[in-house]
């Protein structure tokens, strides 16, 4: 077997030693004679997974009492509509930082709730860099504000957490997981979950109990937190899989990683040798401002962008994959979550100079 790097912004890779284990339970999880996914999501060994993956969460996250943490369907887009209708409460207004494609999917879906006020954007710099904590400009009618950490096609990252007196939400659909956070700074953070969690088809919620309870009339069942928090995220079947991987990676990276705080540093040693590599030679370029650059998701172009098919073609061949930028804006990234080991930096930047070498 040879399995390839896998740069892919999402449905991302996953730590081999979780699909091995996978693999292990598939047919007979710790000997009941039934795979995960035949299971009752409401037997007791369906419940002891769930419950062994939101203690180790928390555990991983430090994540206080006072907040619930949910595991849910439809994905990290879905809560661009559930975030207003749980959120505004008798408020009609809520604030949007705009650094990206993925805050203006947020904003645009927001705007069919809520009057949306922009408190800063990035879009008339290109979406280089993040607005500056000092240029925020919050409404104080606003019920909350919302921002993305980390933009995935961007590349676009921030340094700071906004130190605001309203309700704090954040899309950490690709960057949760890649350190440590202060959770208590949110009032609620999300995350799909094929990025830096597990398969697609779970979506994690973190938020703070004294959000919940004002949604507004119409929300629907399977929209509200509260409904979906008062039932442990069993309102409905939840997706039982992805929830069971989503637990093996939470192990991974307790047991083999040691904690967020190992995972920070490789993950940063993994992006340096990255933006070092690109900012030391004229071929390849990446955009954005040093201090606002992604951990996770690198974005760089090609001199002579005429050669990019072939940059693509013969990095397949060398067994890196999925490098191409996202089809909006064209270009390479790479993609290096958690679970894409530091020997596939290495295996990238030696193809990346030996490519300059010979086409250059
Ligand atoms: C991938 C991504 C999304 C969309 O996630 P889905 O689960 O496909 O809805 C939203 N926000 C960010 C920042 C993402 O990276």
């Amino acid at each position: 077997m040879s399995r390839v790097y896998n740069f892919c912004a999402g449905p991302a890779a996953l730590p081999e030693r979780v699909l091995a284990q996978a693999q292990a339970d598939l047919l007979d999880w710790q000997g009941h004679g039934l795979s995960v996914m035949e299971m009752s999501h409401r037997g007791e060994h369906f419940q002891h997974i769930a419950h062994e993956s939101e203690q180790d969460l928390r555990a991983l996250l430090n994540i206080p009492e006072h907040y619930k943490v949910l595991f849910l369907q439809g994905g990290a887009s879905s809560q661009f509509a559930m975030v207003p209708l749980n959120l505004l409460g008798n408020k009609t207004q809520a604030s949007y930082i705009n650094t990206g494609q993925w805050s203006k999917k947020a904003i645009s879906e927001a705007k069919r709730f809520a009057q949306v006020e922009i408190a800063a954007s990035s879009e008339a710099q290109d979406y280089v860099s993040v607005p500056a904590s000092h240029e925020l400009s919050i409404s104080k009618d606003s019920a909350y504000l919302h921002y993305t950490p980390n933009e995935t096609i961007g590349g676009l990252s921030f340094d700071y957490i906004p130190d605001i007196t309203i309700p704090l939400v954040a899309d950490y659909s690709s960057a949760i997981l890649s350190q440590p956070l202060d959770i208590e700074r949110f009032g609620l953070i999300y995350a799909g979950a094929q990025k830096n969690i597990g398969p697609a088809g779970l979506c994690l919620v973190i938020v703070r109990e004294d959000l919940l309870g004002s949604a507004q009339a119409q929300t629907p069942a399977m929209l509200n937190y509260q409904t979906l928090a008062d039932a442990g995220s069993m309102y409905n079947t939840p997706p039982t899989f992805s929830w069971y991987l989503a637990g093996l990676v939470f192990k991974w990276l307790k047991d083999e990683i040691g904690g967020l705080a190992n995972m920070a540093v490789i993950n940063q040693r993994k992006a340096d040798k990255l933006y070092t590599y690109l900012d030391g030679q004229d071929f390849y370029a990446n955009p954005i401002n040093p201090a606002h650059r992604s951990m996770m998701n690198v974005p760089f172009t090609l001199a002579e962008p005429a050669l990019e098919q072939t940059f693509l073609q013969d990095a397949k061949q060398a067994g890196l994959l999925n490098l191409a930028g996202h089809r909006s804006v064209g270009g390479m990234r790479a993609s290096i979550y958690n679970a894409v080991p530091e020997a596939a930096i290495d295996a990238l930047l030696e193809f990346m100079q030996d490519f300059v070498r010979q086409k250059g």
